[in-house]
């Protein structure tokens, strides 16, 4: 028996091949797009406005494709997680983050991760797949606070630009009149720096981007993010220097204590971003099971702050949230692979 394919996650040229295919008007691939994005509906059935045929031959060899999630942790200061299976069968996570009166969303983009960043539990389970549009979309579409969100950031597990063309259609379909038509201001990809893709991505995508950064130094980077290898920091932050909107640029940098929280790295940052607007956010680490990194205390991350501020680096310290539930992207979906979550 064939399979049904999904709409949800399908961009309006996608759309329009599929009318096109089935002897439909040109006009219906908008309709359906407003009844999947805007009106929300759960059947092909209630899409009342294409002929009773058109709903016939749509439904033989599609369905609305929302699949509800598996798991949810609501941690007691309001950060929750979300588990979702993909369709072979893999858990994905997506965590919102609520603040005073908007909720971020921060979604996956492939199952596992091919970057083995040493602080991170998704490296640690490598790489098991690309997320499809569909799957990107759904965990967007079908989490109980979906139409209240007013943010999406693109750090869950995976690395968004290694899966490039889902995370681009993702973005289409967030941003778009025929779907959500959202600002793409209030999108943020966050990335390693993998080089080709992010050129593209700059030139194509407007975007908020958010570099991973966590150390100036090359041989220290590369123990934490073996990407430096591949696509070393200087040549990264090179690409971003010849990016002429440099304002929807900024850097994520983590703590951990005796590696990277000293004023040396602190010299060397703001010899490496001078000449951009860089703006950096400094992050608490949530430890993960057997790892030697330790996070940096408040003292010195305040410190290390200070610091930054005063070589006129722009930072925002990260709040950390949901440590009860394990936030730190990887965590849950690792646990329940073990059965134990
Ligand atoms: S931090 Fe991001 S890029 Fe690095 S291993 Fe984890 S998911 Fe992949």
């Amino acid at each position: 028996m064939e399979l049904k394919k999904p709409l949800l996650g399908l961009t309006l040229t996608e759309l329009q091949a599929i009318t096109q295919e089935h002897s439909m008007p040109t006009f219906a691939a908008k309709q359906i797009a407003d009844w999947i994005y805007r009106k929300r509906v759960t059947s092909i059935e209630e899409m009342s406005n294409l002929s009773l045929g058109d709903r016939q031959k749509l439904c033989e060899h599609y369905e609305i494709g929302a699949k509800k999630y598996q798991h949810l942790y609501a941690s007691v200061d309001g950060t929750k997680k979300y588990l979702f299976a993909t369709t072979k069968g893999n858990g994905i996570e997506s965590a919102l983050i609520p603040h005073e009166n908007h909720y971020t969303l921060c979604v996956s983009t492939q199952v596992g991760c091919k970057m083995g960043c040493l602080f991170c539990m998704t490296g640690k389970q490598g790489f098991q797949g690309q997320l499809s549009t569909n799957e990107i979309i759904n965990q967007i579409y079908s989490i109980d606070e979906s139409e209240q969100l007013t943010n999406i950031v693109y750090m869950g597990m995976g690395e968004p630009l290694d899966n490039y063309s889902e995370t681009i259609k993702s973005i289409e379909i967030m941003t778009a009149d025929y779907a959500y038509a959202w600002s793409p201001k209030r999108i943020t990809v966050s990335t390693v720096g993998v080089i080709p893709t992010l050129i593209r991505f700059l030139e194509e995508s407007k975007c908020n981007l958010a570099v991973s950064l966590h150390s100036p130094f090359d041989e220290e980077r590369l123990q934490l993010m073996p990407i430096q290898n591949v696509y070393p920091i200087k040549e990264v932050i090179q690409v971003l220097k010849a990016q002429k909107n440099q304002a929807r640029i900024s850097f994520e940098y983590i703590l951990f204590a005796g590696v990277n929280d000293s004023q040396k790295h602190v010299n060397e940052l703001a010899r490496l971003l001078n000449g951009l607007s860089a703006h950096i956010n400094l992050m608490r680490f949530h430890a993960i099971p057997n790892s030697p990194l330790k996070g940096t205390s408040e003292e010195k991350l305040k410190e290390f702050q200070s610091a930054l501020n005063k070589k006129g680096i722009i930072t925002t310290i990260r709040a950390s949230r949901g440590e009860d539930i394990m936030a730190a992207c990887g965590l849950l979906s690792t646990l329940q692979k073990q059965g134990s979550a």
